[in-house]
């Protein structure tokens, strides 16, 4: 790779004002993979002024034309997936055939919906029948701040600067510094389609330098954020003078409802759900609610599946799970594992240190606390690791309340048989997503939070009309 101690602005790779370095860890060996620049106010002012010069031209362009170049990413993304998912699997620690699927998927998987979205996207509204000379112009918002973190890579990038992109926004992406390196290649991507100049800019950084450089900025109208609550909340304060837009997808802690009734696989696919990507998913199961009456087998099952879950290097081919992606990370996780034993939680799988056999690179034990109750740290906190805590419950009533007695409230999950009992349970659940029965969500759905999951929504027309300003226009006469 031959970027990366530089930034994309203004359609050309740059040098940063100041050399910074910052090394990027593999944390499948602990060894630094790359070296990356972090940028100073400078750089980030010249993205910035290069978004702002390019916007009123980018926002004019067709259609049609945009909807061409959209094309052509997608295609130019599709022929660099074998180096997209390299870089994902090093950066991160997903194992390599994860990251061919799932995580570089993502991003084909956001881009085709989002093209599909767009085609038929209406950016002049009727307001009503009887309001015959009101329009409503739906228009781009301007230069937008993008920042990402580390855990799904492309699947974050891609949900931001696509719709952006589509609908006429300007935009800086600052990606996580931990995981640089594919939105380095997402930026060869872009630059090799042929946008116009200083539509799209990438400049690499921390959180204190870069990320607030683009909160507290100025021309910079909207920051669209994924991360942490913490972050979040920093944004959000230092963007709140210049009155910007913020839109917020953060963490999650979300349920799992097993009634009796369940399908026979519910408790292994919740498991496998939670473990997926060693833990690192915002909507990930962590809170797994059984009804009483099965409650002892689906523990016993629960433990099966962990224990029968490998964990290796990323760069080993096979259907393991790899490290967490850094040693803070690691930390954070070993620290929570004591906490559920310090709690009283019965642990049934994993527990303290690396599994056998695996002395460097941050490895975690696939971990099952039973008898957990939802006052528990381990139940109210997300842990960011492969950590399942299972609760038992006794009516339906009972596991609503418990599913929605969090601070977070991103996905929920629900598993019976009897549709009606499905149905109630997905109105009750305070979530921005209810994911039932094993079923995924189709291509368009909004992904989104309730609660301190996040303000915005990502995805399909929500996820085009995040970046717009909505116009009311009177006295309009065709
Ligand atoms: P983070 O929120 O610290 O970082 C995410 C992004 O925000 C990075 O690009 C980072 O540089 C930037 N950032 C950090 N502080 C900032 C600030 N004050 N102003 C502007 N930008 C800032 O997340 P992390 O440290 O990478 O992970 C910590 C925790 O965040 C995890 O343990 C997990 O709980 C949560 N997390 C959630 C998601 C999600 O998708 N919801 C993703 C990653 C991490």
């Amino acid at each position: 790779m031959t970027n990366t101690r530089n930034f994309y602005i203004n359609g050309q790779w740059v040098a940063p004002s100041t050399p910074n370095d910052f090394d990027v860890i593999n944390p499948s060996n602990e060894e630094v993979c790359a070296t990356i620049s972090l940028g100073s106010q400078a750089d980030t002012d010249a993205a910035v002024a290069a978004a702002k010069a390019a916007f009123p031209a980018w926002a004019a362009v067709s259609h049609t034309d945009k909807l061409d170049l959209l094309q052509k990413l997608l295609e130019e993304y599709k022929k660099r997936a074998g180096d997209m998912a390299e870089a994902i699997s090093l950066e991160m620690g997903a194992p390599i055939a994860l990251a061919k699927t799932s995580q570089v998927g993502t991003g084909t998987w956001h881009i085709s919906n989002f093209i599909a979205a767009f085609k038929d996207f209406k950016f002049d509204r009727m307001l009503s029948d009887s309001a015959p000379n009101d329009r409503i112009l739906m228009e781009p918002i301007g230069v937008c701040g993008m920042i990402t973190p580390w855990n799904w890579p492309m699947n974050q990038v891609t949900l931001k600067c696509i719709p952006a992109m589509a609908v006429g926004c300007t935009m800086v992406l600052k990606p996580s510094e931990i995981s640089p390196l594919s939105s380095i290649v997402f930026s060869e991507i872009v630059d090799a389609v042929g946008f116009p100049a200083g539509v799209y800019n990438m400049v690499n950084g921390d959180g204190v330098g870069v990320g607030s450089q683009l909160s507290v900025h100025p021309d910079v109208d909207m920051i669209s954020f994924t991360g942490s609550t913490r972050a979040g909340t920093l944004i959000t304060k230092a963007a709140a003078p210049t009155v910007k837009r913020v839109a917020l997808e953060l963490g999650g802690k979300g349920a799992n409802i097993i009634y009796a009734d369940a399908d026979d696989k519910a408790v292994k696919r919740g498991v496998l759900h939670c473990m997926n990507n060693s833990g690192q998913s915002c909507n990930a199961p962590t809170r797994m609610l059984v009804e009483r009456s099965i409650y002892d087998a689906a523990v016993e099952t629960a433990a099966e599946v962990a224990n029968a879950i490998t964990v290796g290097p990323a760069n080993v081919d096979g259907r393991h799970i790899g490290p967490v992606v850094s040693e803070l990370q690691y930390g954070k996780i070993q620290d929570m594992i004591q906490v559920g034993i310090d709690e009283g939680a019965r642990l049934v799988a994993g527990g303290l240190g690396r599994p056998d056999g695996l002395n460097r690179g941050y490895f975690v034990r696939p971990t099952v606390f039973a008898d957990v109750t939802n006052d528990m740290a381990i139940a109210q906190q997300e842990i960011f690791g492969p950590v399942l805590s299972i609760i038992p419950f006794d009516t339906e009533e009972e596991a609503l309340e418990i599913a929605n007695d969090t601070d977070y409230g991103l996905t929920n999950y629900v598993q019976t048989q009897d549709h009606a009992k499905a149905n109630r349970a997905a109105r009750a659940l305070r979530s921005g997503m209810v994911e039932m029965n094993g079923t995924s969500r189709g291509a368009g759905s909004p992904f989104g939070g309730y609660k301190q999951s996040g303000t915005g929504r990502e995805g399909g027309v929500w996820g085009l009309d995040e970046f717009l300003e909505v116009k009311a226009v009177s006295g309009w006469v065709e």
